[in-house]
């Protein structure tokens, strides 16, 4: 079985920073990119036009970043796998490192698998209908958008992260509600009464949304009462779901420690992983921020701390 010096696993800003760095560190790394798991180039992969990343003044489409970050990464001799990891033995070293077709061997192992936003199935809402058409997973990457402007929005969820988006939301839309299933919010309390003080913040209490309609973009949302059912139709321009992200872990089976989300932990300041050798870039390690930038930074470290971790163990 082939080893490799370093193995990267996931090919978002994350995974391919990390990739750029430890190849011109000639640690000759090996990635897998996924395959089932998602494109290659991860979540950005989905979005249109990417305003917040440095260094395009007119934006740049998520395709067009992937595939220049990708590109960059085989310049300096990384290789690529198109497929999913499917296994990983942790237990000694070197690691294994179980691919859909290739298992190899890895002295170190970077994990940049993301994390994929929850989404409810509600028509409308889907992939091919209005999804980054006005129903998005992101206020932060999307809210500014002109199509939100003056507009009102609504954002799906009761937890903390309804409540930031909600609030995040009200420097754009011109009213935002705050569509949650239950009577009392699970944000924390200082959180919930910060978005109930807000008067661009309308809570619907016991709703939920069961439609969204527009002719190219959403215009119309439809809300209903849980236990009246009783059901409103209003305008609207954005959807936002707010409902939490699963991290991509479920290959590790658990080997590696994780919060009860299910985030990878990191020694704070670091991507050092309780394994030794093993490092966590990107949103599967971060709950805070998830943005295509802070990926790309933490991949970088990521390929820092592997590079100086494999010098000092002698690979
Ligand atoms: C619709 C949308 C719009 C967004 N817009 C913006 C924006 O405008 N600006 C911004 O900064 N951020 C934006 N974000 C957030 C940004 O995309 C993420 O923060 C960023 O992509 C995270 O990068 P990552 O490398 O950690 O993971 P990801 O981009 O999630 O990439 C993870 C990769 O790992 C692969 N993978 C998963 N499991 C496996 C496995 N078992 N084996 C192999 N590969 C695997 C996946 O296929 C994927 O390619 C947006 C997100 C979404 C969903």
């Amino acid at each position: 079985m082939e080893n490799k010096k370093l193995v990267i696993v996931g090919s978002g800003p994350a995974g391919f920073t990390a990739a750029i760095y430890a190849a011109r560190a000639n640690l000759s790394p090996l990635m897998f990119e996924g395959f089932f798991s998602g494109p290659s180039g991860g979540q950005l992969m989905t979005t249109t036009d990417v305003e917040n990343y440095p260094g395009f003044p007119e934006g740049i489409t998520g395709p067009e970043l992937m595939d220049a970050m990708r590109k960059q990464a085989k310049r300096f001799g990384t290789e690529i796998l198109t497929e999913d990891v499917e296994e990983v033995d942790l237990s000694n070293r070197p690691f294994t490192v179980k691919g859909k077709k290739t298992t190899v061997t890895a002295d170190s192992l970077i994990i940049a698998t993301g994390a994929t936003a929850k989404r409810l199935d509600i028509p409308g809402a889907g992939d091919g209908e209005f999804w980054q058409k006005g129903v998005t997973a992101c206020a932060v990457c999307d809210g500014a958008m002109p199509i939100f402007r003056d507009k009102e929005l609504y954002v799906i969820g009761g937890g903390d992260t309804a409540v930031e988006e909600a609030t995040f939301l009200t420097k754009y839309g011109s009213k935002v509600y705050i569509v949650h299933r239950r009577d009392e919010l699970r944000a924390s309390k200082i959180m919930a009464q910060h978005a109930m003080d807000n008067p661009k913040i309308e809570i619907l209490w016991n709703h939920v949304v069961t439609k969204v309609e527009g002719s190219n973009v959403v215009e119309n949302v439809t809300v209903q009462h849980v236990e009246t059912k009783e059901e409103s139709r209003r305008p609207a321009a954005g959807v936002f779901f707010a409902i939490g992200h699963n991290p991509n872990t479920t290959f590790l089976k658990g080997q590696l420690e994780t919060d009860k989300q299910g985030y990878l932990i990191v020694k704070p300041g670091t991507t050092l992983t309780n394994i030794e050798g093993v490092f966590a870039a990107g949103d599967v390690q971060d709950k805070v921020y998830r943005q295509a930038v802070s990926a790309a930074g933490s991949g970088c470290m990521a390929a820092l701390d592997a590079e100086r971790w494999l010098t000092a163990n002698g690979s």
